[in-house]
């Protein structure tokens, strides 16, 4: 009952939930999504233009100074290792992958700044294949709410929600957390008096 609940308000204040990331093609995706770590997508926006720009293919970018890389990445925090990352990242693909980025999970997750939440976005934003990311709008949200425990772990809620949600749906469900987080249920001030969830939230 719960999840019918939260899942119809959802579809009522966000009914087309779209990724905030701009990107062209999937290794484009895949260097957006591992830059996006702790900091806004807007501003990955900002320097993935300006990367893609200046480096326009694969091999452009596995072959980029560093240093100048560096300076590019810099707004976004965590920039040496960040830069550092890009350039293997496209090397790999580049070198191991014939310049296409491989779907399988295991493969994935040994690039350089990709992990498990990683691999599941791309999954459900580039292949359309059924996963749950959990990111922190989604931890907080859900543990809000009460979808889960209080102190589950990443893994145990990805398992709990994905469960708990249609598996064609799970893609369009993760959006809707994520922007349910990231502009209602905020981590600091959440918009409570205007939110129908009050019922059954847990945040005091
Ligand atoms: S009542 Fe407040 S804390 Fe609870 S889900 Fe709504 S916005 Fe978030």
């Amino acid at each position: 009952m719960k999840y019918n609940e939260v899942l119809q308000y959802l579809d009522e204040i966000i009914p087309n939930p779209k990724c905030e990331l701009n990107y062209f093609n999937d290794y484009s995706l895949l260097i957006a999504i591992m830059l996006s770590a702790q900091t806004k997508d807007s501003r990955v926006n900002e320097v993935t233009k300006v990367l893609f720009d200046k480096y326009k293919t694969l091999e452009e970018l596995k072959n980029a100074n560093y240093s100048d890389l560096k300076d590019i990445i810099m707004p976004l925090g965590n920039y040496t290792k960040k830069a550092f990352n890009v350039i293997e990242i496209a090397r790999r693909i580049c070198d191991e992958f014939n310049g296409v980025v491989p779907i399988d999970r295991e493969i994935l997750e040994t690039f350089p700044g990709i992990g498990r939440k990683t691999v599941n976005v791309f999954y459900v934003e580039y292949l359309n294949i059924p996963a749950m990311p959990v990111d922190t709008h989604v931890e907080r949200v859900s543990k809000r709410l009460g979808l889960v425990k209080g102190n589950a772990s990443v893994l145990e809620i990805e398992k709990v929600l994905s469960k708990n949600i249609k598996k064609e749906e799970l893609g369009r469900r993760h959006m809707q957390l994520v922007l349910f987080g990231r502009y209602y249920c905020t981590s600091k001030k959440p918009l409570c008096d205007n939110c129908k969830l009050c019922d059954i939230c847990k945040y005091k």
